[in-house]
């Protein structure tokens, strides 16, 4: 009974008026087996909850052992959530990559942000990317056997010798034996390559982007993205940023195979992060480049969504606003894409005052520069007194306990700036509401498509 007691999955929520909430389980109780098998994780738990009927085994939070027996008719959900992982834990990294960028965080930040999860049920169940060196024999079988699709999958240099040298992990030059072995079983996967000068680039990144073109439609997309420096890097390898004149390049050549990829397979199959172009000082293509954002949450393409929604929009904008005054508050990155739309507004929108604040990243070092990164504490050095005014920051800015990077609260960080503080998804219609204060309805409850970044409406 104690070995049972110490396993089982947790249920993480259950749906009102659900056949689970009638059985009376509760966030808290443990799943330990379904139909006498074990549940350890979330994949256990889809493919022995498919059936009609099964018998549920769970613990309460009491310690008390039910056994549930369940019927439920087609298209009947459970209504129940779970962990994606048991007592068992996630899967840790186990490469020392040269890029790592949780190798220079600084230190004091909460310790969630040190973990190194590189956890295959993560990538089925939030898309985080893997390395699938980790994986054991039987886990990979797993995978295919339970047709885990799409995986997203940390690629960085097709070569072998590259690849290992860039992730430090003797496993890590078998990649494309799993690749071959994943396409071969119908398993989909979402590729992304950390792009880092003198590793991967030129002549490399051809190579790596022509083979993993081999595997579409198995592959469905492939993300370039510039490796993040931050400013603690003491003691690692020494690593430099793409200028821009270099970005232009790898833009230009990338244009080339979207283009052909275009002909080939009517995806352009290839996408470069936002940074890139904001890096090279070039505007973001048009929304159609990126087909259907593959990888928006990879930070590809939200510019351009964001663009394209405020144009949908912008016929909507009034002429006159009794008086009305806003700060918007953003990263560098995002700096010179928003000042434009801003002074747009500003020369279209009589009434209305607005103060952009390109915030520096001073925590992590000024060559992070994405407004995802920054902290309260910067925030709050460089906004000034905002003498009682409202200001709009980016949801990416704070984490799911809607605290910044930091730990630091939106009350401290109004306590400390003076103002109001109205939090924005990535959304252009969203946006543009948030700094006329009123909702332009017509449009935005038919064609919001939500947050570009978590997906929220
Ligand atoms: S896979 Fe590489 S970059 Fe990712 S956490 Fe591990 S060491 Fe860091």
């Amino acid at each position: 009974v104690l070995n049972i007691l110490a396993k089982g999955l947790p249920v993480a929520a259950v749906e009102e008026e659900s056949i689970a909430s009638e059985m009376e389980i509760e966030p808290g109780d443990r799943i330990l087996s379904i139909d006498g098998r074990e549940i350890n994780d979330i994949i256990d738990f889809q493919y022995y909850t498919a059936e009609m009927e099964f018998t549920l085994l769970i613990e309460k939070a009491g310690g008390e052992i039910w056994e549930l027996e369940i019927e439920r008719s087609e298209g009947e959900y459970l209504g129940l959530e779970v962990e994606t992982v048991g007592c068992g834990g996630l899967k840790t990294c186990q490469n020392n990559c040269v890029f790592c960028f949780v190798a220079q965080l600084p230190p004091g930040l909460r310790k969630s942000l040190y973990d190194k999860d590189d956890d295959y049920r993560l990538s089925l169940t939030q898309g985080s990317f893997i390395t699938l060196t980790n994986l054991s024999e039987e886990e990979f079988g797993r995978i295919i056997k339970y047709h885990l699709s799409p995986l997203y999958i940390s690629v960085h240099a097709w070569n072998p010798e590259i690849r290992f040298k860039l992730m430090r992990n003797p496993r890590a030059a078998a990649l494309p034996e799993q690749l071959e072995r994943l396409a071969a079983a119908g398993i989909t996967f979402h590729a992304q390559i950390v792009l880092v000068p003198g590793y991967n680039d030129g002549l490399i990144l051809k190579e790596t982007v022509e083979r993993l073109s081999g595997f579409w439609p198995a592959l469905q997309s492939i993300a370039v993205v510039p490796v993040g420096l931050t400013g603690y890097r003491q003691g690692l390898v020494a690593l430099r940023s793409f200028q821009p004149a270099e970005a232009r390049q790898i833009l230009a050549e990338g244009m080339i195979w979207q283009n052909k990829f275009q002909k080939r397979y009517a995806c352009h199959l290839v996408y470069f992060s936002d940074e890139f172009y904001t890096l090279a000082g070039v505007a973001f293509p048009a929304p159609e480049i990126y087909d259907d954002f593959p990888q928006l949450e990879n930070g590809v393409g939200i510019g351009a969504k964001f663009a394209a929604e405020m144009e949908s929009v912008w016929g909507l904008l009034p002429a006159v606003l009794a008086k009305r005054t806003v700060h918007v508050v953003t990263g560098i990155s995002a700096g010179c894409f928003i000042r434009h739309r801003l002074d747009r507004l500003k020369s279209q929108i009589i009434g209305l005052n607005i103060t952009l604040h390109v915030v520096s990243n001073l925590f992590f070092g000024e060559t992070v520069t994405v407004a995802g990164l920054l902290t309260a504490e910067d925030l709050a050095g460089q906004l000034g007194d905002l003498k009682g005014e409202e200001f709009l920051i980016p949801c990416t800015m704070l984490n799911a306990d809607s605290l910044f990077l930091d730990n630091q609260s939106i009350a401290w960080l109004e306590e400390r700036v003076k103002g109001r503080a109205v939090v924005v998804e990535i959304n252009g219609v969203a946006f543009l509401e948030s700094i006329l204060g009123y909702r332009l309805q017509e449009v935005s409850s038919d064609e919001s498509t939500g947050c570009s970044y978590c997906g929220a409406s």
